[in-house]
């Protein structure tokens, strides 16, 4: 998506242990004509296929994940990092690394809003090591839904995650690929 690449270009930085910083656009400050920008792709890009919810992990998906919902007339649904006192009632779980923080730490969905035999679409922000969209799909195996696709705003090439969901025969769709970014310049490659 030419308008992504675009403005990591102009606007990403390049922080150290490899983390690309778009706090102005996608992150911190979410750039709302950009985020209709990609609900409008991605409904364009799963035209004809069936999908019934929107799978994202909070916060950095939920904004994304609305907005991609939004386009497709179907709910957003986001597994929690934090079991807060309105979570009742039995939830699947699973463990996920952090990219960006370097810690494990579990994540789950109620098991009210996972649904058996459901088609759902997996969104994300960032797509590196693949850690939190793999416990995503975990979460909707453990629900025996089925995922349709996996949606990642920014996938980090040069990292193994895009590569693991593409061998394992899971649809993948990244909207930019940085393919390096080691020596300054931020390069991207295509699917
Ligand atoms: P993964 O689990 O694929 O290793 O990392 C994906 C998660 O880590 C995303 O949910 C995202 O929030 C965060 N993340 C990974 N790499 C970056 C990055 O370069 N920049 C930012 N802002 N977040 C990242």
């Amino acid at each position: 998506m030419k308008a992504m690449e675009e403005r990591i270009l102009n606007e990403g930085s390049i922080l150290p242990g490899g983390v690309l910083k778009v706090g102005s656009f996608l992150n911190q400050q979410i750039d709302s004509k950009l985020l209709k920008e990609i609900g409008e792709e991605v409904a364009r890009l799963f035209e004809g296929e069936e999908i019934n919810k929107v799978f994202t992990i909070e916060s950095s998906g939920i904004a994304i994940g609305t907005a991609i919902a939004m386009e497709l007339g179907v709910p957003m649904v986001f597994a929690k990092k934090h079991k807060t006192s309105n979570v009742d009632g039995y939830v699947y779980s699973t463990v996920v690394h952090s990219f960006t923080h370097g810690i494990d730490y579990d994540v789950f969905v109620s098991c009210d809003y996972l649904c058996e035999g459901e088609k759902v679409l997996i969104v994300d922000d960032f797509l590196a090591n693949g850690n939190a969209i793999l416990g995503l799909i975990d979460l909707i195996e453990q629900a025996e839904a089925e995922t349709v696709g996996v949606v990642a705003c920014i996938e980090k090439g040069f990292q193994g995650g895009g590569d693991e969901i593409r061998n394992k025969g899971i649809r993948l769709e990244s909207l930019a690929i940085v393919s390096d970014m080691s020596d300054g310049e931020i390069k991207f490659r295509k699917q």
